[in-house]
């Protein structure tokens, strides 16, 4: 029977469809539960865990958050800024521009605000 067929398909298609769609919502969930996971552990134990977003830590200066045109070869292992002229061990830059980004002072001043940091009230 044709119909019964071309209902089959129909029905087949939305469900396929929404599986998928579950699949990668259930994916998106658990890399926020992980996060969430994290966070919490976080505050347990008094750290202040922020998310920082990991790309181009490579290319950003850490002093002046100038970005080069191009990432930094593998091979080459000190951070030079075209801009500021700051020259650091490439992994000590990264890790600054990380800190920078999660609005810590990667320096320990205290009671200085990140530059383009927002007031709480007008967050
Ligand atoms: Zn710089």
């Amino acid at each position: 029977m044709t119909d019964h067929d071309a209902v089959a398909v129909e029905d087949f298609r939305p469900t396929f469809l929404a599986k998928t769609t579950m699949a990668r919502e259930a994916a998106d969930a658990a890399i926020g539960a992980t996060k969430k996971a994290l966070v919490e552990m976080g505050r347990k134990h008094g750290r202040d865990v922020r998310l920082v977003h990991p790309a181009r830590t490579t290319m950003d200066c850490a002093r002046c958050g100038a970005r080069t045109k191009h990432a930094l070869p593998l091979s080459e292992r000190t951070y030079t800024c075209a801009a500021c002229g700051a020259v650091s061990p490439r992994d000590k830059n990264s890790a600054r521009v990380m800190l920078v980004r999660a609005g810590l002072n990667p320096d320990g001043v205290e009671g200085t605000r990140p530059p383009g940091a927002l007031p709480l009230e007008a967050a």
